[in-house]
């Protein structure tokens, strides 16, 4: 059994209006750093308008002081103290306004770590309906692949997805994220795994992701 992916759709555009997202293994060491994301985003704010629960951590104090508490609801499946934040009819945040985030300065970290270059490295969509224009701002970014290690671990990457893809029968049930975001993080996650073509049996490679998985759950 596979599991099939919806790709980033191919946008009909100028290269002019592509967006320069940097050596594409400089941004994946950093996108694998702790710390935000310095995605430079310019005036879009198409992720704050497409449908995301945004998840607020015991740790988001300054974030959950400027956010009113009727807007938050306890995060499902998670310890108590972990809060989401949901978005209106039109698939906006609610501390979206007039177009702007109007708590910046103290936005959850899970707004800090969200970089939809994600997507651009691993050729899979944010997903559909309000997520439409963060499949076009991600078909919009252009890595340079100047060096020959930007080709290597961008076929890692391209790797470690088609693996997943074809192989997910073989993981226990319910190991594999389901939503694009998590899925597309976790291909980032073992690319290493990917890097030199290797005689692994698929089922090794399950078993060293399976490892990963549980290590950092
Ligand atoms: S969709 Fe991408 S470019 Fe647009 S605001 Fe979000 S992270 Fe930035
Ligand atoms: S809190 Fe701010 S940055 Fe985060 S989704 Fe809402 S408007 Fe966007």
């Amino acid at each position: 059994m596979s599991k099939q992916f919806v790709l980033l759709p191919t946008l009909d555009i100028e290269d002019t209006e592509r967006k320069p997202a940097g050596q594409f293994s400089t941004w994946l060491a950093e996108n694998q750093q702790s710390g935000d994301a310095d995605v430079p985003c310019g005036g879009c704010n198409a992720c704050c308008r497409s449908g995301y629960f945004i998840h607020i951590t015991p740790q988001d104090t300054d974030a959950r002081s400027h956010i009113p508490g009727a807007l938050l609801f306890p995060a499902p499946g998670l310890a108590p103290g972990h809060m989401i934040m949901g978005y209106n009819e039109q698939g906006a945040c609610p501390m979206l306004i007039d177009e702007r985030c109007s708590i910046y300065e103290h936005r959850p970290q899970t707004c800090r770590d969200y970089d939809c270059r994600i997507f651009t490295a691993t050729n899979i969509a944010a997903g559909d309906g309000v997520k439409a224009e963060v499949n076009e701002q991600a078909a919009r970014w252009q890595f340079e692949y100047a060096q020959e290690t930007d080709r290597l671990k961008q076929s890692a990457v391209s790797a470690a997805i088609n693996f997943l893809a074809e192989h997910c029968a073989l993981f226990e049930q319910d190991l594999l994220p389901t939503n694009p975001t998590q899925i597309a993080l976790l291909a980032i996650s073992i690319h290493h795994l990917f890097v030199e073509p290797s005689p692994q049996a698929p089922i090794d490679k399950v078993a060293a992701i399976t490892q990963l998985i549980e290590r950092n759950a």
